[in-house]
C-alpha cells in the first residue's frame, strides 16, 4: 500500500491534509476515512494503530467506495508525514561515501548520527527555497525509514518489526553552515531542507530494504547510483541503534545517509541554483521530485 497525505487542490486555503492511499494504477487517491469512518484522517494516527488498522485501510483500497475516491490529478501531496516528531539523520553510511574525497577511512564502528528538524520536511514536488544566507547547498538521495509502531531499545534482529515503510528523502545541505561548527544541525535545517515522499510504501510491498536501487538526477544527468546493499550499517541496526537513546514513535524518519556521488558528476560538481531539479528515484518505493528555486526575500 502506498499511503499519503493529500489535499485537494481546489479547496479553499488551508485546505485540511487527509491521509489517502494510492490506487495500483496510481490515478487516484482513496481517502481512507471516507471509505471505512473507524480509520483515522491522518497518517501517523493510522500508523498509530498498527496491523490492524493497515489491514482495514488494505481492505478499502481494493474496493473503495465511490465517494472515497479522489482523481490524482485534483490532488496536491504533501510529505506522507507532514510534521513527524523527529527526523534522524545518518551520515557516510555507504561505502564508499567517507567524507574524505581520497583515501578511504576505515569501517566505522558506529553509526553517524544528525537530526534535523521537522520544519525541513516538505511534500513531493515543493519549491525548496535556497537560502539567501548560503552560497553552498547540496542534495542527498536518501531511503527515508518511517517508524510504524513504538520503538525503544529493540534489537535489530526485531527492529524491523517496527518499521511501517520507506519513502525517498533528499536531506538537503547547506555545505557553509554545516562546516561553521562542530554541529551540522544549522546546514541540515533550512526550512524546507527535507523533501519526503511521494509516498510512503508499507514494508509489505519493499520487502528486504537493502536490495533497493538508488538513482539521483540533477536536470536530466544522473549523479548518482547506487544500491541500498551498499549501506555501511542496514536499517535494522539503525533502527535498534537510535532507539537505545530515543523512543521511536509512530511516524517518526530516519534517512539512511546518501551514496557518493559518481566520479563524473564529482568533476562537474557545482552547487544547486535557482531552476534546478532533483529527481530521487529508489525500486519499488518510487521517484521524488524537488525543484530550485531562489530566495525571494
Ligand atoms: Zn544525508
Amino acid at each position: 500500500m502506498r499511503l499519503v497525505t493529500y489535499r485537494r487542490a481546489d479547496a479553499p486555503a488551508p485546505a485540511p491534509a487527509r491521509a489517502g492511499a494510492l490506487t495500483d494504477d496510481g490515478a487516484h487517491v482513496v481517502d481512507l476515512a471516507l471509505a471505512d469512518p473507524t480509520l483515522p484522517s491522518d497518517v501517523v494516527g493510522l500508523l498509530a494503530g498498527g496491523e490492524a488498522a493497515l489491514d482495514r485501510a488494505r481492505a478499502v483500497v481494493v474496493r473503495p467506495a465511490p465517494d472515497a475516491l479522489v482523481p490524482r490529478a485534483e490532488t496536491v501531496l504533501d510529505a506522507p508525514v507532514p510534521r513527524p516528531g523527529k527526523v534522524v539523520g545518518i551520515g557516510y553510511n555507504y561505502e564508499g561515501h567517507d567524507g574524505s574525497r581520497g583515501a578511504a577511512k576505515p569501517r566505522p564502528e558506529r553509526p553517524d548520527v544528525f537530526v534535523k528538524t521537522a520544519n525541513t520536511v516538505v511534500g513531493p514536488d515543493a519549491p525548496v527555497v535556497l537560502p539567501r544566507s548560503s552560497d553552498s547547498v547540496d542534495y542527498e538521495g536518501e531511503l527515508a525509514v518511517v517508524i510504524g509502531t513504538r520503538a525503544r531499545r529493540v534489537d535489530a534482529d526485531r527492529a524491523l518489526e517496527h518499521v511501517a515503510g520507506y519513502a525517498v528523502f533528499d536531506d538537503v545541505s547547506a555545505r557553509d553552515w554545516q562546516h561553521r561548527g562542530s554541529q551540522w544541525a544549522l546546514g541540515k535545517s533550512f526550512d524546507g531542507f527535507g523533501p519526503f515522499g511521494p509516498a510512503l510504501v508499507t514494508a509489505d510491498e519493499v520487502g528486504d530494504p537493502q536490495t533497493l536501487d538508488l538513482e539521483v538526477v540533477v536536470n536530466g544527468q544522473v549523479t548518482a547510483r547506487s544500491s541500498t546493499a551498499r549501506m555501511i550499517f542496514p536499517v535494522a541496526e539503525l533502527v535498534a541503534y537510535v532507539s537505545e537513546v530515543m523512543t521511536l514513535e509512530p511516524g517518526d524518519v530516519i534517512a539512511t545517509g546518501t551514496p557518493q556521488k559518481l566520479p563524473e558528476a564529482e568533476v562537474a560538481r557545482r552547487w544547486l541554483a535557482p531552476g534546478d531539479r532533483v529527481d530521487i528515484t529508489i525500486s519499488r518505493v518510487g521517484t521524488l521530485s524537488t525543484p530550485f528555486v531562489a530566495d525571494a526575500g
